[in-house]
Protein backbone atom coordinates (compact mmCIF):
# COMPACT_ATOMS: atom_id res chain seq x y z
CA UNK A 1 0.00 0.00 0.00
CA UNK A 2 1.48 3.54 -1.05
CA UNK A 3 0.08 6.77 -0.26
CA UNK A 4 -0.32 8.53 -3.87
CA UNK A 5 -0.85 12.26 -5.17
CA UNK A 6 -2.62 12.11 -8.72
CA UNK A 7 -2.75 15.29 -10.66
CA UNK A 8 -5.13 15.78 -13.68
CA UNK A 9 -5.21 18.74 -15.52
CA UNK A 10 -7.93 20.82 -17.30
CA UNK A 11 -8.01 18.84 -20.57
CA UNK A 12 -7.81 15.42 -18.46
CA UNK A 13 -11.35 16.80 -16.81
CA UNK A 14 -12.49 18.83 -19.62
CA UNK A 15 -15.58 16.73 -19.68
CA UNK A 16 -18.04 14.57 -18.17
CA UNK A 17 -16.98 11.53 -20.30
CA UNK A 18 -13.06 12.48 -18.91
CA UNK A 19 -13.95 12.89 -15.64
CA UNK A 20 -15.39 9.47 -15.88
CA UNK A 21 -12.46 8.23 -17.08
CA UNK A 22 -10.17 9.73 -14.34
CA UNK A 23 -12.47 8.23 -11.95
CA UNK A 24 -11.73 4.90 -13.35
CA UNK A 25 -8.11 5.43 -13.36
CA UNK A 26 -8.46 6.29 -9.65
CA UNK A 27 -10.54 3.33 -9.39
CA UNK A 28 -7.79 1.04 -10.33
CA UNK A 29 -5.02 2.84 -8.05
CA UNK A 30 -7.96 2.32 -5.23
CA UNK A 31 -8.24 -1.40 -5.95
CA UNK A 32 -4.58 -1.82 -5.53
CA UNK A 33 -5.02 -0.91 -2.13
CA UNK A 34 -3.19 2.53 -2.74
CA UNK A 35 -4.38 5.23 -1.08
CA UNK A 36 -5.04 8.24 -3.58
CA UNK A 37 -5.37 12.24 -2.96
CA UNK A 38 -6.65 13.52 -6.65
CA UNK A 39 -5.62 16.98 -6.88
CA UNK A 40 -7.52 18.46 -10.19
CA UNK A 41 -7.61 21.56 -12.39
CA UNK A 42 -10.91 23.55 -13.48
CA UNK A 43 -12.24 21.98 -16.74
CA UNK A 44 -10.47 23.14 -19.87
CA UNK A 45 -11.15 26.90 -20.71
CA UNK A 46 -12.97 27.34 -17.30
CA UNK A 47 -9.94 29.69 -15.71
CA UNK A 48 -10.04 31.87 -19.01
CA UNK A 49 -13.81 31.90 -19.07
CA UNK A 50 -14.15 33.23 -15.56
CA UNK A 51 -11.21 35.49 -16.06
CA UNK A 52 -12.99 37.05 -18.86
CA UNK A 53 -16.38 37.34 -16.73
CA UNK A 54 -14.60 39.60 -14.38
CA UNK A 55 -13.09 41.53 -17.30
CA UNK A 56 -16.42 42.83 -18.35
CA UNK A 57 -17.20 43.97 -15.46
CA UNK A 58 -13.74 46.09 -14.84
CA UNK A 59 -10.30 45.33 -16.31
CA UNK A 60 -8.60 45.88 -12.37
CA UNK A 61 -11.39 43.62 -11.07
CA UNK A 62 -10.82 43.61 -6.93
CA UNK A 63 -8.09 41.27 -6.48
CA UNK A 64 -9.61 39.79 -3.79
CA UNK A 65 -13.01 38.96 -5.73
CA UNK A 66 -11.18 37.34 -8.77
CA UNK A 67 -9.83 34.67 -6.49
CA UNK A 68 -13.08 33.56 -5.13
CA UNK A 69 -14.15 33.82 -8.43
CA UNK A 70 -11.36 31.81 -10.39
CA UNK A 71 -11.31 29.33 -7.45
CA UNK A 72 -14.53 28.23 -8.15
CA UNK A 73 -13.39 26.40 -11.28
CA UNK A 74 -11.77 23.49 -9.75
CA UNK A 75 -14.30 23.21 -7.04
CA UNK A 76 -16.88 21.99 -9.50
CA UNK A 77 -14.17 19.55 -10.61
CA UNK A 78 -13.68 18.24 -7.19
CA UNK A 79 -17.36 17.74 -6.60
CA UNK A 80 -18.05 15.84 -10.24
CA UNK A 81 -14.92 14.13 -10.05
CA UNK A 82 -16.20 12.35 -6.14
CA UNK A 83 -19.92 12.51 -7.41
CA UNK A 84 -18.16 9.90 -10.81
CA UNK A 85 -16.58 7.82 -7.85
CA UNK A 86 -19.22 7.64 -5.90
CA UNK A 87 -20.98 6.15 -8.61
CA UNK A 88 -18.65 3.37 -8.94
CA UNK A 89 -19.04 2.65 -5.46
CA UNK A 90 -15.83 4.02 -4.33
CA UNK A 91 -15.91 5.90 -0.83
CA UNK A 92 -14.64 9.60 -1.85
CA UNK A 93 -14.94 13.12 -0.72
CA UNK A 94 -13.91 16.36 -1.85
CA UNK A 95 -12.09 18.73 0.48
CA UNK A 96 -12.23 22.67 -0.70
CA UNK A 97 -9.26 24.59 0.48
CA UNK A 98 -10.88 26.12 3.59
CA UNK A 99 -11.80 23.10 4.82
CA UNK A 100 -8.35 21.28 4.74
CA UNK A 101 -6.97 24.21 5.31
CA UNK A 102 -4.31 24.85 2.62
CA UNK A 103 -2.66 27.36 4.11
CA UNK A 104 -1.06 30.26 1.76
CA UNK A 105 1.23 33.76 1.81
CA UNK A 106 1.65 36.44 -0.42
CA UNK A 107 -0.52 38.74 -2.85
CA UNK A 108 -3.61 37.65 -4.16
CA UNK A 109 -3.63 35.45 -7.92
CA UNK A 110 0.05 35.13 -6.86
CA UNK A 111 0.31 33.46 -3.11
CA UNK A 112 2.65 30.43 -1.91
CA UNK A 113 1.46 27.27 -0.05
CA UNK A 114 3.01 27.21 3.14
CA UNK A 115 1.37 24.64 4.85
CA UNK A 116 -1.69 21.81 4.59
CA UNK A 117 -3.09 20.57 7.66
CA UNK A 118 -3.22 16.89 7.20
CA UNK A 119 -5.10 15.11 9.77
CA UNK A 120 -9.02 15.21 8.71
CA UNK A 121 -7.41 13.98 5.03
CA UNK A 122 -5.03 11.02 6.86
CA UNK A 123 -8.12 10.06 8.82
CA UNK A 124 -10.23 9.92 5.60
CA UNK A 125 -7.63 7.51 3.47
CA UNK A 126 -7.01 5.73 6.81
CA UNK A 127 -10.94 4.66 6.39
CA UNK A 128 -10.92 3.88 2.80
CA UNK A 129 -11.44 7.03 1.37
CA UNK A 130 -10.36 8.95 -1.75
CA UNK A 131 -9.46 12.53 -0.99
CA UNK A 132 -10.52 14.51 -3.72
CA UNK A 133 -8.31 18.50 -3.65
CA UNK A 134 -8.86 21.59 -5.64
CA UNK A 135 -5.52 22.91 -7.55
CA UNK A 136 -4.26 26.47 -8.19
CA UNK A 137 -6.12 27.57 -4.12
CA UNK A 138 -5.49 27.88 -0.66
CA UNK A 139 -6.31 30.68 2.03
CA UNK A 140 -4.54 33.63 3.38
CA UNK A 141 -3.80 33.52 7.62
CA UNK A 142 -6.92 36.27 7.42
CA UNK A 143 -9.51 33.77 5.53
CA UNK A 144 -9.35 34.83 2.34
CA UNK A 145 -9.10 32.90 -0.65
CA UNK A 146 -6.11 32.76 -2.66
CA UNK A 147 -5.22 31.63 -5.55
CA UNK A 148 -1.21 30.70 -6.38
CA UNK A 149 -0.69 31.63 -10.28
CA UNK A 150 -1.49 30.14 -13.71
CA UNK A 151 -1.18 26.47 -13.91
CA UNK A 152 -0.49 26.40 -10.13
CA UNK A 153 -2.45 23.36 -9.74
CA UNK A 154 0.97 21.65 -10.53
CA UNK A 155 2.35 23.27 -7.45
CA UNK A 156 -0.43 22.21 -5.43
CA UNK A 157 -0.05 18.65 -5.86
CA UNK A 158 3.83 19.03 -5.42
CA UNK A 159 3.16 20.48 -2.15
CA UNK A 160 0.61 17.68 -1.14
CA UNK A 161 2.64 14.96 -2.40
CA UNK A 162 5.90 16.79 0.54
CA UNK A 163 3.33 17.35 3.36
CA UNK A 164 1.45 14.52 3.05
CA UNK A 165 4.65 12.42 2.75
CA UNK A 166 3.43 10.60 -0.37
CA UNK A 167 5.55 8.22 -2.70
CA UNK A 168 4.75 9.37 -5.32
CA UNK A 169 3.41 12.38 -7.46
CA UNK A 170 1.92 11.68 -10.82
CA UNK A 171 0.91 14.54 -13.16
CA UNK A 172 -1.88 13.39 -15.39
CA UNK A 173 -1.74 15.58 -18.52
CA UNK A 174 -2.93 15.50 -22.52
CA UNK A 175 0.40 14.29 -23.64
CA UNK A 176 2.12 11.37 -22.82
CA UNK A 177 4.88 12.84 -21.09
CA UNK A 178 7.64 15.82 -21.57
CA UNK A 179 8.78 16.08 -24.84
CA UNK A 180 12.29 17.58 -26.65
CA UNK A 181 10.06 20.36 -27.16
CA UNK A 182 6.06 21.41 -27.81
CA UNK A 183 4.47 17.73 -29.63
CA UNK A 184 1.59 20.09 -30.35
CA UNK A 185 3.35 22.46 -32.74
CA UNK A 186 6.41 20.57 -33.85
CA UNK A 187 4.81 16.70 -34.29
CA UNK A 188 8.52 15.69 -34.52
CA UNK A 189 9.44 16.49 -31.16
CA UNK A 190 10.39 13.20 -28.95
CA UNK A 191 9.12 11.93 -25.83
CA UNK A 192 11.97 12.34 -22.78
CA UNK A 193 12.15 9.00 -20.65
CA UNK A 194 13.71 10.85 -17.90
CA UNK A 195 14.99 14.55 -16.91
CA UNK A 196 16.62 16.11 -14.26
CA UNK A 197 14.87 18.85 -11.83
CA UNK A 198 17.28 21.44 -13.18
CA UNK A 199 16.73 21.08 -17.33
CA UNK A 200 13.21 20.88 -16.49
CA UNK A 201 12.95 23.88 -14.09
CA UNK A 202 14.77 25.80 -17.35
CA UNK A 203 12.49 24.12 -19.80
CA UNK A 204 8.98 25.07 -17.82
CA UNK A 205 10.30 28.51 -16.92
CA UNK A 206 11.77 29.32 -20.65
CA UNK A 207 8.02 28.33 -21.39
CA UNK A 208 7.40 24.39 -21.61
CA UNK A 209 3.96 24.41 -19.94
CA UNK A 210 3.39 21.20 -19.58
CA UNK A 211 5.06 21.67 -15.91
CA UNK A 212 4.65 25.00 -13.95
CA UNK A 213 8.08 26.21 -13.50
CA UNK A 214 7.18 26.34 -9.49
CA UNK A 215 6.52 23.43 -8.84
CA UNK A 216 9.83 21.56 -10.48
CA UNK A 217 11.57 24.17 -8.26
CA UNK A 218 9.54 22.96 -4.99
CA UNK A 219 9.99 19.01 -6.18
CA UNK A 220 13.53 20.44 -6.77
CA UNK A 221 14.12 21.16 -3.36
CA UNK A 222 12.51 18.72 -1.55
CA UNK A 223 13.68 15.77 -3.86
CA UNK A 224 10.06 14.50 -4.59
CA UNK A 225 10.72 12.21 -7.59
CA UNK A 226 7.43 13.43 -10.71
CA UNK A 227 6.05 11.50 -13.40
CA UNK A 228 4.22 13.02 -16.22
CA UNK A 229 2.06 10.87 -18.19
CA UNK A 230 -1.24 10.84 -20.59
CA UNK A 231 -4.73 10.34 -19.19
CA UNK A 232 -5.65 9.19 -22.32
CA UNK A 233 -2.93 6.61 -22.76
CA UNK A 234 -1.31 3.82 -21.07
CA UNK A 235 2.67 4.56 -22.28
CA UNK A 236 4.85 5.04 -20.23
CA UNK A 237 5.29 8.79 -18.74
CA UNK A 238 8.71 10.96 -17.95
CA UNK A 239 10.72 10.89 -14.59
CA UNK A 240 11.64 13.94 -13.12
CA UNK A 241 13.88 13.34 -10.40
CA UNK A 242 17.34 14.67 -9.61
CA UNK A 243 20.51 14.82 -11.92
CA UNK A 244 22.94 12.02 -10.86
CA UNK A 245 21.24 9.24 -12.45
CA UNK A 246 20.80 10.34 -15.68
CA UNK A 247 23.32 9.51 -18.66
CA UNK A 248 24.43 12.63 -20.81
CA UNK A 249 24.47 11.40 -24.43
CA UNK A 250 22.86 14.61 -26.27
CA UNK A 251 24.23 18.34 -25.99
CA UNK A 252 20.64 19.50 -25.89
CA UNK A 253 17.86 17.62 -24.23
CA UNK A 254 15.12 20.18 -25.64
CA UNK A 255 13.72 23.55 -26.98
CA UNK A 256 11.57 25.81 -25.69
CA UNK A 257 9.86 28.79 -26.50
CA UNK A 258 7.87 32.04 -24.76
CA UNK A 259 5.98 34.83 -26.00
CA UNK A 260 6.21 36.56 -22.72
CA UNK A 261 8.70 39.20 -23.08
CA UNK A 262 9.26 42.55 -24.61
CA UNK A 263 12.43 44.39 -25.63
CA UNK A 264 13.63 48.20 -24.92
CA UNK A 265 15.91 49.95 -26.16
CA UNK A 266 17.05 53.58 -23.87
CA UNK A 267 18.74 55.22 -26.90
CA UNK A 268 21.64 57.38 -26.38
CA UNK A 269 22.53 57.28 -22.72
CA UNK A 270 25.47 59.31 -21.56
CA UNK A 271 28.44 56.44 -20.72
CA UNK A 272 29.86 56.74 -17.52
CA UNK A 273 30.28 54.51 -14.13
CA UNK A 274 26.59 54.37 -12.21
CA UNK A 275 24.38 54.78 -15.59
CA UNK A 276 23.10 51.30 -15.37
CA UNK A 277 23.05 51.55 -12.30
CA UNK A 278 20.48 54.39 -12.28
CA UNK A 279 18.24 52.85 -14.68
CA UNK A 280 17.47 49.57 -12.85
CA UNK A 281 17.76 50.68 -9.21
CA UNK A 282 13.91 52.20 -9.73
CA UNK A 283 12.28 49.14 -12.02
CA UNK A 284 13.58 46.48 -9.17
CA UNK A 285 12.08 48.60 -6.33
CA UNK A 286 8.79 48.17 -8.93
CA UNK A 287 9.55 44.37 -8.54
CA UNK A 288 10.42 44.56 -12.51
CA UNK A 289 12.16 42.12 -13.46
CA UNK A 290 15.00 42.64 -16.38
CA UNK A 291 15.93 39.59 -18.10
CA UNK A 292 18.72 40.04 -20.98
CA UNK A 293 20.97 43.25 -21.12
CA UNK A 294 22.80 44.22 -23.69
CA UNK A 295 24.94 47.16 -23.94
CA UNK A 296 26.27 48.98 -27.40
CA UNK A 297 29.05 51.77 -27.70
CA UNK A 298 27.10 54.36 -29.87
CA UNK A 299 28.97 56.15 -32.59
CA UNK A 300 30.30 59.28 -31.16
CA UNK A 301 31.67 57.62 -28.26
CA UNK A 302 30.30 59.27 -25.67
CA UNK A 303 26.44 57.92 -24.95
CA UNK A 304 25.84 54.26 -25.09
CA UNK A 305 22.09 52.22 -25.97
CA UNK A 306 21.15 50.14 -23.66
CA UNK A 307 18.81 47.35 -24.36
CA UNK A 308 17.25 44.64 -22.45
CA UNK A 309 14.12 42.32 -22.03
CA UNK A 310 11.24 42.80 -18.92
CA UNK A 311 7.76 40.76 -19.58
CA UNK A 312 5.57 41.88 -21.66
CA UNK A 313 2.88 42.63 -19.12
CA UNK A 314 5.20 45.11 -17.32
CA UNK A 315 6.15 47.26 -20.53
CA UNK A 316 4.16 50.01 -19.83
CA UNK A 317 5.04 50.65 -16.33
CA UNK A 318 8.70 50.12 -17.32
CA UNK A 319 8.39 52.49 -19.71
CA UNK A 320 6.58 54.87 -17.13
CA UNK A 321 9.22 54.53 -14.69
CA UNK A 322 12.12 55.12 -16.73
CA UNK A 323 10.28 58.63 -18.08
CA UNK A 324 9.89 59.79 -14.80
CA UNK A 325 13.41 59.10 -13.76
CA UNK A 326 15.45 61.91 -13.05
CA UNK A 327 18.95 60.31 -12.63
CA UNK A 328 19.11 59.36 -16.08
CA UNK A 329 19.73 61.43 -19.45
CA UNK A 330 18.88 59.81 -23.04
CA UNK A 331 17.70 60.36 -26.12
CA UNK A 332 14.29 58.17 -26.46
CA UNK A 333 13.15 55.03 -25.82
CA UNK A 334 12.15 52.59 -28.37
CA UNK A 335 10.04 49.37 -27.29
CA UNK A 336 9.05 46.20 -29.58
CA UNK A 337 6.44 43.53 -27.86
CA UNK A 338 6.37 41.67 -30.92
CA UNK A 339 9.48 39.61 -29.99
CA UNK A 340 9.82 35.60 -28.65
CA UNK A 341 12.40 34.06 -26.13
CA UNK A 342 13.41 30.96 -27.90
CA UNK A 343 15.95 28.30 -25.49
CA UNK A 344 17.75 25.36 -25.83
CA UNK A 345 18.45 23.63 -22.49
CA UNK A 346 20.59 20.70 -21.72
CA UNK A 347 23.11 19.21 -18.83
CA UNK A 348 25.42 17.52 -21.28
CA UNK A 349 26.03 21.66 -22.67
CA UNK A 350 28.47 21.71 -19.61
CA UNK A 351 30.84 19.16 -21.66
CA UNK A 352 30.39 19.71 -25.12
CA UNK A 353 32.17 22.41 -26.82
CA UNK A 354 30.43 24.73 -29.69
CA UNK A 355 26.83 24.30 -29.05
CA UNK A 356 26.43 28.13 -28.77
CA UNK A 357 28.56 28.89 -32.70
CA UNK A 358 26.42 26.07 -33.91
CA UNK A 359 23.17 27.49 -32.77
CA UNK A 360 23.96 30.91 -34.13
CA UNK A 361 24.92 29.40 -37.21
CA UNK A 362 21.58 27.30 -37.27
CA UNK A 363 19.84 30.70 -36.61
CA UNK A 364 21.52 32.63 -39.11
CA UNK A 365 21.26 29.82 -41.94
CA UNK A 366 17.49 30.09 -41.59
CA UNK A 367 18.23 34.36 -41.88
CA UNK A 368 17.10 34.50 -38.49
CA UNK A 369 18.03 37.76 -36.61
CA UNK A 370 19.43 37.57 -33.18
CA UNK A 371 17.86 41.09 -30.82
CA UNK A 372 19.64 39.46 -27.58
CA UNK A 373 21.53 36.71 -26.23
CA UNK A 374 21.44 35.14 -22.53
CA UNK A 375 22.92 32.12 -21.24
CA UNK A 376 23.50 30.00 -18.13
CA UNK A 377 25.59 26.75 -17.31
CA UNK A 378 22.62 24.17 -19.26
CA UNK A 379 20.27 26.92 -20.88
CA UNK A 380 21.08 29.42 -24.10
CA UNK A 381 18.16 31.81 -25.13
CA UNK A 382 17.78 34.32 -27.95
CA UNK A 383 15.63 36.77 -28.68
CA UNK A 384 14.36 36.96 -31.75
CA UNK A 385 11.37 38.30 -34.20
CA UNK A 386 8.14 36.77 -33.09
CA UNK A 387 6.99 35.99 -36.53
CA UNK A 388 9.86 33.52 -36.57
CA UNK A 389 9.57 31.12 -33.56
CA UNK A 390 8.46 28.40 -35.27
CA UNK A 391 11.05 28.52 -38.08
CA UNK A 392 13.66 28.62 -34.99
CA UNK A 393 12.50 25.95 -33.15
CA UNK A 394 12.83 23.31 -35.70
CA UNK A 395 15.61 24.32 -37.13
CA UNK A 396 17.30 24.29 -33.48
CA UNK A 397 15.18 20.70 -33.18
CA UNK A 398 16.82 19.53 -36.03
CA UNK A 399 20.13 20.57 -35.55
CA UNK A 400 20.67 19.15 -32.10
CA UNK A 401 19.24 15.85 -33.30
CA UNK A 402 16.37 15.71 -32.09
CA UNK A 403 13.80 14.96 -34.17
P1 LIG B 1 -2.65 20.49 -17.96
O1 LIG B 1 -3.96 21.15 -18.23
O2 LIG B 1 -2.73 19.00 -17.91
O3 LIG B 1 -1.93 21.08 -16.79
P2 LIG B 1 -1.07 22.07 -19.78
O4 LIG B 1 -1.84 22.58 -20.94
O5 LIG B 1 -0.76 23.00 -18.67
O6 LIG B 1 -1.78 20.75 -19.26
O7 LIG B 1 0.32 21.44 -20.30
C1 LIG B 1 0.32 20.47 -21.30
C2 LIG B 1 0.66 21.13 -22.64
O8 LIG B 1 2.01 21.61 -22.59
C3 LIG B 1 0.70 20.17 -23.82
O9 LIG B 1 -0.59 20.02 -24.38
C4 LIG B 1 1.68 20.82 -24.77
O10 LIG B 1 1.04 21.52 -25.82
C5 LIG B 1 2.41 21.84 -23.91
N1 LIG B 1 3.88 21.71 -23.97
C6 LIG B 1 4.75 22.74 -24.19
N2 LIG B 1 6.00 22.30 -24.20
C7 LIG B 1 5.96 20.98 -23.98
C8 LIG B 1 6.97 19.95 -23.86
N3 LIG B 1 8.28 20.24 -23.96
N4 LIG B 1 6.56 18.68 -23.64
C9 LIG B 1 5.25 18.39 -23.52
N5 LIG B 1 4.26 19.30 -23.63
C10 LIG B 1 4.61 20.58 -23.84
N1 LIG C 1 -7.15 26.23 -13.52
C1 LIG C 1 -5.91 26.95 -13.30
C2 LIG C 1 -5.41 27.56 -14.60
O1 LIG C 1 -6.03 27.40 -15.64
C3 LIG C 1 -4.87 26.10 -12.64
C4 LIG C 1 -4.38 24.89 -13.44
O2 LIG C 1 -5.04 24.47 -14.39
O3 LIG C 1 -3.32 24.35 -13.08
O4 LIG C 1 -4.42 28.22 -14.59
MG1 LIG D 1 -0.75 22.86 -16.59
Amino acid sequence: MVKKVLKFGGTSVGTIERIQHVANIIKKEHSEKNKVIAVVSAMSGKTNELLKLSNEIAEDFNKRELDVLLSSGEQVTCALLSGALTRLNIKSKSFMNWQIPILTEGDHSNARIINIHVEKINDYLNNNGVAIVPGFQGISKNGDITTIGRGGSDATAVAIAKIFNAECCEIYTDVDGVFSTDPNKIPVAKKIDKISYDEMLELSSLGAKVMQSSAVQTAMMYDIPLEVKSTFTERKGTKIFSQENIDYTKSVTGVAYSKDDAKITVKEVEDKPGVAANMFEPLSKAQVNVDMVIQNISSDQKTTDITFTVKRDDISKTKQILKESTSINYKEIISNEKVAKVSIVGAGMVSTPGVTYKMFRGLSDENINILAISTSEIKLSVIIDEENTLKAVKKLHTIFDLD
